[in-house]
């Protein structure tokens, strides 16, 4: 089974889970300390990837992991995990403990936006986690990581309201989920992810200002990989947000259709311009959800 798997700093591996069987979609994290954690799962369907990946590495047993959030893209796996480890607990938002014991409710919420076709296929079904294997998160909640590391559950809404990033402050990275947005391979800017319902540009800004006072070398993606010009790409994930939610509000009468259209134009226009090659327009132009985008933003300014 193929694998694809970085080590940084301070034993952080970066497990590409091959997402839609495509490279460079999202990433799971293994903090290799004293007391180990996996952080995200990803979907159902990445599962054997990320097995294969931390048995390449000698890791046979995982006890513990983190979920930045609820979305099934970080989450779809988690029946998995506790089934095949069987003393395994995850740390979620408390909303998880409501969900997770009976996932029919969040796969008919996500089935709306993706269709359930698309979802079953993509990311597979989502099986249930028993509550006894769920641990709720407190905001500022300290993990123990062993020989005196911990990792800091930091509350961090605006991309979802049941999200959490994960600070380690031994290697200084911070662990944001989807708070930050989209880095795919090559690309150096950040683009925003700002889906329906809870997409809020001054909760996420509060978030992204909160984070930006960590003192920080990394930053490691769910979307995609960990990258070494932290508050740089915290700006330009702002700026961009802005522009994003200006392009929309200026946006003639347009159906959704249509709207997504524009969007894709005006962006790639935008990323010709910065002199990003084609290759990697295409590789975020083809991968991106921006009819969720449109959707999101245009919930945020009520003319949904
Ligand atoms: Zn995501």
């Amino acid at each position: 089974m193929k694998q694809d798997i970085f080590k940084y700093d301070e034993n952080i591996y970066q497990i590409d889970v091959f997402m839609e069987n495509k490279p460079g979609r999202m990433s799971c994290y293994y903090i290799d300390s004293t007391n180990p954690i996996l952080i995200e799962v990803g979907p159902s369907n990445s599962f054997p990837y990320l097995i294969s990946s931390l048995e390449s590495l000698g890791i046979n047993e995982v006890k513990r992991s983190a979920m930045t959030h609820l979305h099934l893209d970080h989450i779809g796996g988690i029946g998995h995990l506790v089934e095949k480890y069987k003393e395994h607990f995850v740390y979620i938002h408390e909303l998880g403990l409501k969900h997770l014991p009976n996932p029919e409710k969040l796969w008919k919420a996500v089935s709306e936006v993706y269709t359930e076709e698309w979802l079953s296929t993509n990311w597979g079904e989502i099986k249930p986690t028993p509550i006894n294997n769920l641990r709720s998160l407190k905001d500022k909640e300290l993990i123990d990581l062993g020989n005196g590391r911990k990792l800091e559950a930091i509350y961090g809404p605006g991309h979802a309201k049941h999200h959490y990033t994960f600070y380690d402050e031994y290697s200084k990275t911070l662990f944001m989920g989807d708070t930050l947005g989209l880095i795919y391979p090559h690309g150096n800017f950040v683009q925003p992810n700002l889906p329906p319902p809870d997409f809020n540009k001054e909760v996420l800004f509060n978030t992204l200002d909160e984070l930006y006072t960590l003192d920080l070398k990394y930053v490691a993606l769910a979307h995609f990989g960990i990258h070494k010009n932290p508050y740089q790409l915290i700006m330009n994930a702002k700026e961009n947000i802005e522009l994003w939610i200006d392009f929309v509000t200026k946006l003639p009468n347009l159906s959704i259709n249509e709207a997504t259209e524009s969007l894709k134009i005006w962006l790639s226009e935008n990323y010709r311009i910065l002199g990003v090659d084609e290759e990697t327009i295409n590789n975020y132009i083809n991968n991106g959800n921006f009819k969720m985008q449109i959707q999101g933003i245009k919930k945020y300014l009520h003319i949904d």
